[in-house]
C-alpha cells in the first residue's frame, strides 16, 4: 500500500491540504488543545511521549471535583459516575483498542509498578527454568525491573537475561533471530518479555508468532505495550498472550505519568492459586464491604488491583477512550499508514534539495513513528525545528523520532514540517 501512495504523493501546500479535506478524521483536530509557537498550533510530532490533551478532559475532571465538593464521601455511590466502580467504566473502551475481552483488562497505578505486580504472577523461576528473554536495549525502566526482579528471586542477570541483539549494520531485530533464540533457550526460559513496539526504532514486534513460540517451549509471554497501545492494531486475546502492560500518556493522551492499563488473560482469572500481591480492591465486590479476612478475588484482570483508584486521574483517560471509541482503531490505523507513508515521502522529497542525508531506521513493520538519523547534522537542527514550531524528539547519536499521531496530525503539518526541516538545513 504505501508504495503506491508515495508515487502520487506530492511535495505541495495545496495537495497536502486536499488530503486533510478527504481525511474523514480531520474533524477530531479540533478535539484537542495544541501548545502555541510564534503564534501558531505547533506541529506535534510527540505523541509517542505525550499524547496531547483532549479538550473533553477537563469537563470529566471539573465533574469529579464537582461531585466531590457536593457529595464528599457520598460520591462513591452516588456520583453521576460513582468512584467506587468506575474504572469500569474503562474496561470495554479498552478492551477494543486492546483487542481483549472487558474481563481481561484494568487500569490501575502506573506502568512499571503494574510491570513488577504482574511479575509475581507471571515470573515464577524454578532453578532449571528462570530465564527471562527480551529486547537488547529495551527501555530502561523495563532493563531495571527486570534486572531487579531476577535479582529479587536469587538469580545473577547475567544468567537470567536473555538480550536478543539486532544483527551487526542493521537497525531492527529480525523475528527469525528472536524465535532462534527462544527455541534455544527452552526449557530454561520462565518468560518472554519485549516491547511490542520499540521506543527507539519504532519497530513493531511480531508479537503474534513471538508469542506462540514462546508458549509453545512453555514460557509466559508478557508484552510491554507503552508504544503499542492506542498505535497499532492488537489483538491479545486471540495471540494468546499471558499478560501485558501500558501506560496511558503516550498514543491514548490521556495526561502526564497517568494510569496504566493491564491485560491478563481469560485463562489465568478467576484463580485463587494463583500467585499476586493482593489488596481490598482486588477482593470481590459483593463481599468487599464485609471487611472480612479472606481474599476472593473478582473473576476479571480487576483482580490484580490493590487500591481504590485515583479517580482524578482516570477521569481524562475515562474522556480520551470515549474519543477512541467514536473513532475506532481501524479508521486511526487506516489514517496512520497513509500520513507515515506521506511524512516519508517529504523526508525523501527534502533529502534531495539538501546537502545532508537523512536515513530513516524504522523497518516496513511499523506504526505512528519514523526514527530518522539525521546524517551530517546536530542538535542545532533539533532545536530549530522547536524553535519554529516543530515539536520532535531528540536521541543520541543524532536521530529524531517523529510520530505523526493520526487523532490530531494533518497532512499540512507533514509538508510544513518539510519546509522548515529545509530551512533549518539551508541556514545551518
Ligand atoms: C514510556 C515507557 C515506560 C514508562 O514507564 P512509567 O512507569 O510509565 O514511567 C516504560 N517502558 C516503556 C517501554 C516505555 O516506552
Amino acid at each position: 500500500m504505501n508504495q503506491t501512495l508515495t508515487m502520487t504523493f506530492q511535495n505541495s501546500l495545496e495537495f497536502a491540504q486536499q488530503l486533510d479535506v478527504a481525511d474523514k478524521l480531520s474533524r477530531y483536530r479540533q478535539e484537542f488543545h495544541y501548545p502555541q509557537v510564534n503564534g501558531k498550533d505547533v506541529v506535534y510530532f510527540t505523541g509517542n511521549s505525550l499524547g496531547l490533551q483532549p479538550k473533553r478532559a477537563q469537563k470529566f475532571v471539573d465533574e469529579v471535583m464537582n461531585d466531590w465538593k457536593e457529595l464528599a464521601v457520598e460520591g462513591h455511590f452516588y456520583a453521576e459516575k460513582p468512584w467506587w466502580d468506575y474504572h469500569e467504566r474503562l474496561a470495554a473502551g479498552l478492551g477494543k483498542v486492546v483487542g481483549a475481552k472487558p474481563e481481561e483488562v484494568s487500569v490501575m497505578n502506573t506502568l512499571t509498578v503494574n510491570l513488577h505486580l504482574l511479575m509475581v504472577s507471571f515470573y515464577r523461576p524454578t532453578n532449571k527454568r528462570f530465564k527471562i528473554l527480551c529486547e537488547e536495549k529495551a527501555f530502561p525502566s523495563d532493563q531495571y525491573m527486570l534486572q531487579s526482579q531476577v535479582k529479587f528471586h536469587g538469580f545473577d542477570p547475567k544468567d537470567a537475561i536473555v538480550e536478543v541483539k539486532k544483527r551487526v549494520g542493521e537497525h531492527s531485530w529480525r523475528t527469525e533471530d528472536i524465535i532462534d533464540k527462544i527455541s534455544e533457550v527452552g526449557d530454561e526460559l520462565a518468560l518472554v518479555l519485549i516491547g511490542g513496539v520499540n521506543y527507539y526504532n519504532g519497530q513493531v514486534f511480531d508479537m503474534k508468532s513471538i508469542t506462540q513460540v514462546g508458549k509453545s517451549v512453555g514460557a509466559y509471554v508478557g508484552w510491554d505495550l507503552a508504544h503499542a497501545v492506542g498505535n497499532i492494531e492488537l489483538k491479545l486475546h486471540d495471540w494468546n498472550v499471558d499478560f501485558a502492560a501500558w501506560c496511558s500518556y503516550k498514543y491514548m493522551n490521556s495526561g502526564p505519568g497517568n494510569a496504566s492499563g493491564i491485560f491478563v488473560h481469560e485463562k489465568h482469572l478467576g484463580e485463587k492459586e494463583i500467585p499476586r500481591f493482593e489488596g481490598w480492591w482486588g477482593t470481590k465486590k459483593e463481599t468487599r464491604f464485609l471487611m472480612q479476612p479472606n481474599f476472593d478475588p473478582i473473576a476479571t484482570a480487576d483482580a490484580w488491583q490493590l487500591s481504590n483508584p485515583p479517580i482524578l486521574s482516570i477521569a481524562p483517560y475515562l474522556a480520551s477512550l470515549e474519543l477512541f471509541d467514536q473513532v475506532g482503531m481501524d479508521a486511526l490505523i487506516e489514517k496512520q499508514q497513509k500520513i507515515v507513508a506521506y511524512l516519508e515521502f517529504i523526508l525523501k522529497e527534502i533529502d534531495k534539495e539538501v546537502d545532508s542525508s537523512f536515513e530513516i531506521i524504522t523497518p516496513k513493520e511499523r506504526g505512528c513513528q519514523l526514527s530518522v538519523f539525521l546524517h551530517g547534522e546536530g542538535k542545532e537542527l533539533f532545536d530549530y525545528l522547536m524553535r519554529n514550531g516543530v515539536i520532535t524528539d531528540w536521541r543520541e547519536p543524532n536521530v529524531i523520532r517523529l510520530a505523526p499521531a493520526p487523532f490530531y496530525c494533518s497532512y499540512a503539518d507533514m509538508y510544513i514540517f518539510g519546509q522548515i526541516l529545509k530551512e533549518g538545513i539551508l541556514n545551518s
